[in-house]
C-alpha cells in the first residue's frame, strides 16, 4: 500500500504548490499530500519536477505547462478541472504565479467556478524581505527589471520614493550594472539588500551602502546563484536639480542662443554627467511628455 492510500481524497479543483528553492526540506507535508493526490502535476519544466517527485517517491502524472504553451496548455487544464478533475500546479522552484507561469490558469479557472487553493510554502522575496533588515511594513514587489539598459534605468527612476521596501530579482550577470544604476540614481550611500542562494548552501546576505556592496561584488572572480536585490529609495534630496533637462536646454537655448546640441553639453557639465546620459535623460523626458 503506497501513501497515497492513506491519504483522504482531494477535493476537485486547481491547487497552487509551493516547492523548495533550494533547501528539498521546505516542502510542506501538505504540499507532498497533495502531489501525491492530484491527479496530474501541470509543470513549469517535467524534468525539473520529476526529480523533486523521486525524491519524495511520488509518482502523480506530470504535463509540462509553462511561458510558451501556457494560453493553450490553460484550455486543457480548464476542460479537466470543469470535469472535477484534482490538478496541481508547480513551478521549478517556489510560489506558482511569482515570476512564474500560473495565474493565466488561475483566472480562467476563476471565470468557470473551479475552486482554487493555494498551498503555501517557499517564495525568494518574501524570504530575502524578512531577512534583510529593511522595512517590511511596506513593500512592492516588482519581479524582474528590464533587460535592457535604458529601460531598466527608466524604471529605477520612476520609482515612487514612498518608503516602501522595493524587491526585485535579478541574474547574477547583471547585478553588477543594476547597481551601478541604482547608486548613478539614488546616490553610492543609498542602503541596499542582497540576498544571494536563499536556502541553499552558499546562502549571503549583503546589507549596506550601494556602492560599497558594488565594489565588494565586482572585486569577487566571479558572481554566481540567484538573486533578490532591496531597497528603499531615500526621500528625494532637496539639494537634487528638480528642473528637467529638456526645461534646463530651452532656457539655455532661450537665454544664451546656444544651439541645444551646445546647450545639452552645458547642462551635463553642470550636472557631472556624461553628454550621452544627458542625452537619454532628454529622450526618456520626452518620452513621458
Ligand atoms: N516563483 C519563484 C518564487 O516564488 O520566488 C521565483 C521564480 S523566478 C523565475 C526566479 C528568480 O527568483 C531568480 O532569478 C532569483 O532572482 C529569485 N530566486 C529564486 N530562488 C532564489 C534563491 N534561492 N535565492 C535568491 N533568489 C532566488
Amino acid at each position: 500500500m503506497s501513501s497515497a492510500d492513506h491519504d483522504p481524497p482531494l477535493a476537485p479543483g486547481l491547487y497552487l504548490v509551493a516547492t523548495p528553492i533550494g533547501n528539498l526540506e521546505d516542502i510542506t507535508l501538505r504540499a507532498l499530500r497533495v502531489l501525491r493526490s492530484a491527479d496530474r502535476i501541470a509543470c513549469e519544466d517535467t524534468r525539473q519536477t520529476q526529480k523533486l517527485l523521486n525524491h519524495f517517491g511520488i509518482s502523480t502524472p506530470t504535463v509540462s505547462y509553462h511561458l510558451h504553451n501556457e494560453g493553450l496548455r490553460a484550455e486543457e487544464l480548464l476542460a479537466q478541472l470543469q470535469q472535477g478533475a484534482r490538478i496541481a500546479v508547480v513551478s521549478d522552484a517556489g510560489t506558482p504565479g511569482i515570476a512564474d507561469p500560473g495565474h493565466e490558469l488561475v483566472n480562467a479557472a476563476i471565470g468557470a467556478g473551479v475552486t482554487i487553493y493555494p498551498i503555501p510554502g517557499a517564495n525568494a522575496a518574501i524570504n530575502a524581505l524578512i531577512a534583510s533588515g529593511l522595512s517590511t511594513e511596506h513593500f512592492t514587489f516588482h519581479g524582474f527589471l528590464p533587460a535592457k539598459e535604458g529601460q531598466r534605468r527608466t524604471a529605477l527612476e520612476q520609482l515612487p520614493r514612498d518608503r516602501a521596501t522595493h524587491l526585485f530579482y535579478e541574474a547574477p550577470h547583471r547585478i553588477l550594472g543594476t547597481l551601478a544604476d541604482v547608486e548613478a540614481i539614488f546616490g553610492a550611500t543609498q542602503p541596499v539588500a542582497i540576498a544571494r542562494e536563499l536556502t541553499k548552501l552558499h546562502e549571503e546576505f549583503l546589507r549596506g551602502p550601494v556602492g560599497e556592496l558594488r565594489a565588494q561584488l565586482a572585486a569577487r572572480p566571479s558572481i554566481r546563484g540567484e538573486i533578490v536585490l532591496l531597497f528603499s529609495p531615500a526621500e528625494e534630496d532637496a539639494a537634487a536639480p528638480t528642473r528637467s533637462i529638456a526645461a534646463e536646454v530651452a532656457a539655455l537655448m532661450k537665454t544664451e542662443s546656444l544651439s541645444e546640441k551646445d546647450a545639452l553639453k552645458r547642462v551635463a557639465r553642470d550636472r557631472g554627467i556624461g553628454k550621452s546620459e544627458a542625452y537619454r535623460e532628454l529622450q526618456r523626458e520626452r518620452a513621458r511628455g
